[in-house]
């Protein structure tokens, strides 16, 4: 078994963990390995393990990294977890299977045009900014409930759920408490929350979906 690998069901066995002690299902819990800056060689070990779920801050190279591999294993499933620029829309909608950072309106409303163009439609998650950190994305705690039903009701994108990123220098328990809590008000039912240092934590607060690179893949 690669390092990779190895750390890969450490990571995972520590997700079931957390989620018991909640009572809550281990399978619950999609974790995303977040593979941005890493080449397909540091990747392999884990496509071969059958690992399929996994996480790029970039469309470009997500594009070269995933778009040959995709074609030979359709049951990958790719979430875009960077900021979005609307240029990059069309290639985004292409590539990725989840859109985790739909933080802006014009974004939206791209989104919602070039779904209806390409006919596809990949899940989409609203960036939330607990932390109201200006150079951060992300919609801060109190636009979010129009800015998620405008994205609902007016623009029919295919919402699934909230995601953020605390800040990096704070306690992040607060910040999940609150994504949880505006999740709840609108009925959405997904939580993306956790990092590497952090997902635990995540997992106890009600998190459904973590997003884990260093430590799995090591440092970037
Ligand atoms: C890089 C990144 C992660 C993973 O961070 P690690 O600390 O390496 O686990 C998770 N989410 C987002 C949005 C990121 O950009």
């Amino acid at each position: 078994m690669s390092g990779a690998e190895a750390r890969l069901q450490q990571v995972r066995a520590a997700i079931a963990a957390a989620a018991r002690e909640v009572r809550r299902r281990p399978e619950d819990v999609t974790l995303v390995v977040v593979s941005k800056t890493h080449g397909i060689d540091a990747l392999r070990p884990l496509l071969d393990a059958g690992w399929r779920e996994f996480g790029e801050n970039r469309v470009q190279e997500a594009e070269t990294k995933w778009s040959a591999l995709k074609a030979g294993h359709p049951d990958l499933r790719l979430h875009m977890i960077g900021p979005l620029q609307t240029n990059k829309i069309r290639d985004a909608v292409a590539l990725f299977d989840v859109i985790e950072t739909v933080d802006r309106p014009k974004l939206a409303r791209g989104l919602a045009d070039e779904m209806a163009r390409s006919g596809r439609r990949p899940e989409c998650y609203i960036q939330i900014n607990t932390g109201e950190e200006e150079q951060k994305a992300g919609i801060f705690p109190e636009a979010a409930d129009s800015f998620i039903e405008t994205c609902r009701n007016d623009l029919g994108l295919p919402i699934v759920g909230l995601m953020c990123i605390p800040p990096a220098d704070e306690e992040p328990s607060p910040h999940f408490a609150l994504l949880r809590e505006i999740a709840g008000r609108h009925g959405l039912s997904r939580l993306s929350m956790g990092m590497s240092d952090d997902f635990e934590v995540a997992v106890r607060l009600g998190a459904t979906t973590v997003r884990v690179g260093s430590a799995i893949l090591g440092g970037r």
